[in-house]
């Protein structure tokens, strides 16, 4: 008898999978099947491509994308409400956070920016830098925009 009760259990178990299987179906989105985009002149200094965007779906909040910056080009300073993320994947990079020291990140390195923290990232002078960004939402909201980083803040280091 309890077995009989474990089979219609795994039954039930199946019948509710199947029901629910375009909710849990992996979604796999191809490269190149979305255009990356330019990075605004109001958020960036320089030439910075985003590709690879994605947004996960609630209840779920991450979102980003793989951002690639040209010799120079850097983000304008900015927060995350809820932190961010970035895995750099090629070239060389600064990133600094408000009253810091400019670092340099390089491939494989793994940055974490936290809640609220003024901060800019971007290529070195002489090289390009693409890395992996990642950042939570609140309120549907990832970053605030904040002025440009002067070539000055650039150059100190
Ligand atoms: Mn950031």
């Amino acid at each position: 008898m309890k077995a009989f009760a474990a089979t219609v259990a795994s039954i039930a178990l199946v019948a509710s999978t199947a029901a629910s299987q375009s909710d849990q179906a992996v979604a796999v989105t191809r490269a190149g099947s979305q255009p990356s985009v330019m990075g605004p002149a109001s958020s960036f200094t320089g030439a910075v491509r985003v590709g690879s965007r994605f947004q996960a779906r609630p209840p779920a909040r991450a979102g980003g994308g793989i951002v690639t910056f040209e010799p120079g080009a850097r983000t304008a300073w900015h927060t995350h409400p809820l932190g961010q993320t970035l895995i750099v994947t090629a070239g060389a990079g600064l990133v600094q956070h408000w009253g810091g020291p400019v670092q340099e990140i390089g491939p494989g390195d793994i940055v974490w920016i936290p809640p609220g923290v003024k901060h800019w990232h971007g290529a070195a002078a002489s090289a390009g830098m693409t890395h992996v960004a990642i950042a939570e939402a609140l309120d549907g909201k990832a970053v605030d925009w904040l002025e440009h980083v002067s070539d000055e803040q650039y150059r100190r280091r």
